[in-house]
């Protein structure tokens, strides 16, 4: 993390490149080219003045990619893609109790969130070990462990393909929301740029966040043996216990067998009449209030292992033992076989309770809804 008040010096020789036919990563692993991407080396105003640039982030049909970790490609190309590769990190503001860093897009969002741990800046600690890019997180407000990145946001710069022109939005701008954001409504509107973030310097109210049981018994834990208080936690060990229980139940994204895209369905929301109303039919469903009472939240998991798909594997596909959320893929699968057991599980679950699940990450080549 560079500590001054821009980017040190500049990102590379050329602010951009093409690449021709390129593999797409994901961590799904299954099968994906891009024909043409452009590739963004840097992240400074000028370079979205380029009329080469403009003109190929105008064209609807560009894709913007980022680590792949939130992509099911039902379709095994992308005709034409866009991704931001600069990665640099910069601290812009420092008070006694806050910071303000700025992080370029194509930095992992995982290697931030240890570098301010190790910083000892609160905050990010407990997004550690999720996959994928800085400039991705805003999208679906990435979540974990009662943290949303939309908490910590100051702005998001993003260019805007509809109007041609790089904007700064102030994190309400932004409308985050449970796994959204207007990034993720204006579906193609958005290439996010730069993020700021606002991170504590201080001990925050409330730390450590143990809301979560496994979190709450895994501090325990530590402090037991470590013959410490758990407020004494710091946030760089705080990330290592997330770590830890993460790598226990997620498969590993980083490299290896099986492939898979995290949660993939969102819990649905449902109106608090039908909640009473599935509640009374299946008392032991989970059921958890939104703020406000305007829905009551379902577990997609449950509702999953209800219909009976917890740990199937099909050929090449499967659910999950450990996670029902987590369909994965075993190695060989195209992207229409693991998008059809994805459907069947959908359908299964509506037949079973009436609801309705919806896919958390971007479904490429293919109508989500079909
Ligand atoms: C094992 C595993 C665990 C996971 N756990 C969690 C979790 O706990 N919480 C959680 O919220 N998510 C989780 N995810 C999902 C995933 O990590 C996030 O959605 C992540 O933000 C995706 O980042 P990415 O860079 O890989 O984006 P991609 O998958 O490449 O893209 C995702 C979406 O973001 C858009 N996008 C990417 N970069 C940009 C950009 N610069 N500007 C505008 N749009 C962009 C894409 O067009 C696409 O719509 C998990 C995934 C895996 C594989």
């Amino acid at each position: 993390m560079s500590r001054t008040d821009r980017p040190s010096g500049p990102a590379g020789p050329v602010p951009y490149e093409w690449r021709e036919d390129v593999p797409v990563e994901n961590t799904l692993r299954l099968p994906a080219r891009a024909g043409r991407e452009l590739v963004m080396l840097d992240t400074a105003p000028s370079v979205f003045s380029d009329p080469e640039v403009g003109q190929w982030l105008a064209d609807p049909a560009v894709q913007v990619i980022g680590g792949g970790s939130n992509l099911v490609f039902v379709a095994p190309v992308v005709g034409r893609a866009v991704r931001v590769a600069a990665s640099r990190s910069w601290m812009t503001a420092k008070a006694v109790s806050a910071v303000k860093v700025v992080v370029e897009a194509g930095k992992g969002l995982d290697e931030l969130v240890r570098e301010t741990a190790v910083e000892g800046w609160y905050g990010l600690e407990a997004l550690a070990e999720i996959p994928g890019t800085v400039g991705a997180a805003p999208v679906q407000n990435v979540g974990a462990y009662g943290t949303e990145i939309g908490e910590r946001v100051v702005w998001v710069e993003a260019y805007d393909r509809l109007e041609g022109r790089l904007r700064r939005l102030s994190a309400e701008e932004c409308a985050f929301g449970y796994r959204s954001s207007r990034f993720k409504r204006e579906t193609g509107r958005w290439l996010i740029t730069r993020v700021a973030l606002s991170l504590s310097r201080e001990r925050p109210d409330g730390w450590p966040p143990a809301t979560y049981p496994g979190v709450a018994d895994a501090l325990a834990d530590w402090a037991a043996r470590n013959g410490r208080e758990p407020e004494s936690i710091t946030p760089l060990e705080y990330a290592e216990i997330i770590t830890r229980i993460r790598r226990r139940k997620l498969p590993d994204w980083r490299r290896g067998w099986p492939g898979s895209v995290g949660s993939f369905f969102q819990n649905p929301v449902v109106s608090v009449q039908r909640a009473a109303e599935l509640r009374r039919r299946w008392p032991a469903m989970p059921q958890f209030e939104l703020c406000g009472g305007d829905g009551v939240k379902l577990s997609a998991g449950w509702l999953i292992e209800q219909a009976g798909w917890k740990g199937q594997r099909e050929g090449n596909v499967g659910v999950s033992p450990e996670h029902a959320l987590v369909l994965l893929h075993h190695g060989g699968a195209s992207g229409e076989e693991f998008w059809s057991l994805a459907r069947r599980v959908r359908d299964a679950v509506a037949a079973t309770f009436g609801v309705t699940l919806q896919a958390e990450p971007r479904i490429i080549g293919v109508d989500a809804t079909e």
